[in-house]
């Protein structure tokens, strides 16, 4: 077990890539704050995390609303005595050329993976330093954190941005114990790529199949998708790593998508 009892709040994991490192997590020990929108969903996935023998708790947070977050960290303190790993995890995508993207649009993609990220960066940083006993901060990116591709002009930026928030976290956390790094998957079959796969057929005039094959995994060594489960290892790797040596990184899982 390479998580044994240490905290980790993952947001988004009421499905997809968080939801399966939430289960990971479990499993190599840690208690898990299942973290997501709806209170339901995310009690939903703590369930199936202690039917399975984990320990885990549900919370309500919208990673864009400053209380919710603080309140979602102050709930882990209180009911599992700090906070060793956070996984900013929460995202959205928006499929739409950049003339015929709206303001509000622009800003909600910004708003939810940025905002979010500071908002839940700055509450965990408080609670590990409040602990004295480190943390490892873990952002979410993309490929198109290295990378763009059309359509995905908010999205690219957001996912770019990223990046520097887990250098200058590295950087003003190293005193305190605290490692940030950005872990960048390629297209993984979720509820998020699900939805985008008939929405990027119509606005770009090919099959579905295209999309995928053509648009999605062209570029990958095989053909084939990233799973869940390569990017909940990664996420293991990462938290469970010894040393200030590996932060403000950010690690690639993509079939060879984007190579560094
Ligand atoms: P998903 O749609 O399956 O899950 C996203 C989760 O985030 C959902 O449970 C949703 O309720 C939650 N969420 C959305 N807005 C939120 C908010 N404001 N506050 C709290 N929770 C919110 O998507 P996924 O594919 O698992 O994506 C998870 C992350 O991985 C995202 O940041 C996404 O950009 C990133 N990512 C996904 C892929 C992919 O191919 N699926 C590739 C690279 C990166």
């Amino acid at each position: 077990m390479l998580l044994k009892d240490k905290v980790a709040i993952v947001t988004g994991s009421a499905s997809g890539i968080g939801k399966e490192i939430a289960m990971e997590y479990a499993r190599q020990g840690a208690k898990v704050v299942i973290a997501d929108l709806a209170l339901d969903a995310a009690q939903a996935t703590a369930n199936e995390i202690i039917a399975a023998g984990g320990v885990a708790m549900a919370v309500a947070m919208n990673v864009m609303d400053e209380e919710q977050v603080d309140k979602g960290v102050a709930d882990t303190v209180a009911a599992f005595g700090g906070v060793d790993v956070l996984i900013s995890n929460a995202g959205i995508q928006i499929i739409s050329p950049l003339i015929d993207l709206g303001l509000d649009q622009w800003k909600k993609m910004l708003a939810i993976h940025l905002d979010g990220a500071f908002l839940t960066t700055r509450a965990c940083m408080r609670a590990m330093i409040a602990g004295g006993r480190g943390g490892s901060i873990i952002y979410m990116g993309s490929v198109h954190s290295h990378l763009a591709s059309p359509l995905k002009s908010p999205y690219v930026t957001a996912k770019h941005g990223l990046l520097g928030l887990a250098k200058a976290v590295a950087k003003e956390g190293a005193k305190d114990g605290i490692r940030s790094n950005v872990i960048c998957p390629g297209f993984v079959r979720t509820p998020l790529v699900d939805k985008q796969i008939p929405e990027q057929a119509k606005t770009l005039g090919i099959s579905e199949n295209d999309v995928i094959k053509n648009v999605m995994l062209r570029d990958t060594v095989d053909g084939e998708f990233t799973t869940v489960q390569d990017v909940a290892q990664t996420a293991v790797f990462l938290a469970a790593f010894g040393t200030n040596a590996l932060t403000g990184q950010s690690v690639t899982v993509s079939h060879g998508w984007h190579m560094q």
